[in-house]
């Protein structure tokens, strides 16, 4: 036995599992298991990261200030308390290392997003898993299960995989309610899809123990480039500033974020893509006998039977070249979540879908 040993917690982790996006001789397969965007990333966006391959030889800004001021044009935020990162991943990891350590502890929910609790067993705190009801976040229950130990609460609103959501007026009697050492971290990976939300942006404003995330990775289609940010009261935005490196994001990936989020018509006319799209798709689930939650996200929750029906309909999927998401391992086992894509994917899955549920041959 080596004496070389990690810190307590880390051999706790189970590896996180990525959306497969291949399925072994099959061909023009479609990848409904990531919450891509199916249209990509603006055109715009692609130019930014194309004309940044004639300086790269150039260090990238520290401060990213110009895709902060972008930001804070777009989102109605305050620059000075705007920080970057290498996907939101990199903040909700800054948030849990600067935060929580042995003997404290770290509020997820049920069916919460796998990295909360990554993210807390990775610096040696406690994470503690609370209910939710029938599949949304449950403010009374996480109010009962906060101690003196509780130092964050992570809660993605609309939270994957159940692409459901809770109200401003719900979020800011949790915020209020807490114990006056825990942060609530509000995860807006999916909050561009819900047309007039801030993400949390003004219950931040209001507060000085709430943080926001965002992310580019979802609606804004740049997953491959890594970039993220957050959005909080100035205290907890100088602490994650001092741990974040200060080359963090590269050139490319700022320079794609910034005319991305400044392309509001492409972040439109994706978002009403989406809702268009996600409508059909539940609903023609549902006419096959698949129920699903009404979704926030670009994703649907798909609810089978049983286990094995969920498992052999995702393995029929398979043979028919259309890759969704089991989710057995956030609590449900008998959901598959599907990502919303374009119109002929949405039609395909309905379609497979159709025919393992005996309506369609
Ligand atoms: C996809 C996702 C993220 C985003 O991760 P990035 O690191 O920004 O790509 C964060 N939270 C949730 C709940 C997600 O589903």
């Amino acid at each position: 036995m080596s004496k070389i040993t990690p810190q307590s917690g880390i051999l706790d982790i189970a590896l996180y599992q990525g959306g497969a996006s291949h399925i072994d001789g099959v061909s023009n397969v479609v990848k409904l298991s990531s919450n891509e965007n199916p249209f990509g990333p603006s055109e715009k966006a692609k130019e930014a990261f194309r004309k940044t391959a004639f300086d790269l030889h150039r260090y990238p800004s520290t401060d990213h200030s110009a895709l902060r001021t972008a930001i804070s044009e777009v989102h109605g935020v305050d620059a000075d308390r705007v920080i970057c990162g290498v996907g939101s991943d990199e903040i909700l990891a800054f948030i849990c290392q600067a935060y929580a350590g042995p003997g404290d502890e770290v509020i997820h929910t049920e069916h919460g997003f796998a990295l909360y609790r990554i993210g807390a067993l990775a610096n040696g705190a406690t994470p503690v898993e609370v209910p939710e009801r029938e599949r949304v976040t449950d403010v009374d229950a996480i109010l009962s299960a906060c101690t003196e130990r509780t130092r964050l609460v992570f809660i993605a609103n609309p939270n994957n995989p159940t692409g459901t959501m809770i109200g401003d007026g719900e979020m800011a009697r949790l915020a209020a309610n807490l114990p006056e050492q825990a942060l609530l971290v509000l995860d807006g990976a999916y909050a561009e899809y819900v047309e007039g939300y801030d993400g949390g942006a003004a219950l931040v404003d209001g507060r000085d123990n709430v943080v926001m995330t965002r992310t580019f990775s979802k609606m804004y289609g740049l997953g491959g480039l890594r970039i993220g940010w957050g959005y909080g009261p100035q205290h907890v935005i100088d602490v994650l500033n001092r741990i974040r490196g200060p080359f963090n994001l590269s050139q490319a990936a700022l320079a794609a974020a910034e005319a991305s989020v400044r392309d509001i018509d492409w972040a439109e006319k994706c978002r009403a893509e989406n809702t268009r799209w996600r409508a059909w798709l539940a609903e023609a689930l549902c006419g096959h006998g698949v129920p699903s939650d009404t979704s926030c996200a670009n994703f649907i929750l798909a609810r089978f039977g049983s286990q094995d029906e969920a498992e052999e309909c995702d393995e029929h999927l398979k043979s028919e070249g259309v890759i969704v998401r089991r989710v057995a391992g956030y609590n449900l086992p008998n959901c598959l979540r599907i990502t919303i894509g374009d119109e002929a994917s949405c039609r395909r899955v309905a379609h497979a879908v159709g025919q393992f549920m005996g309506d369609e041959t």
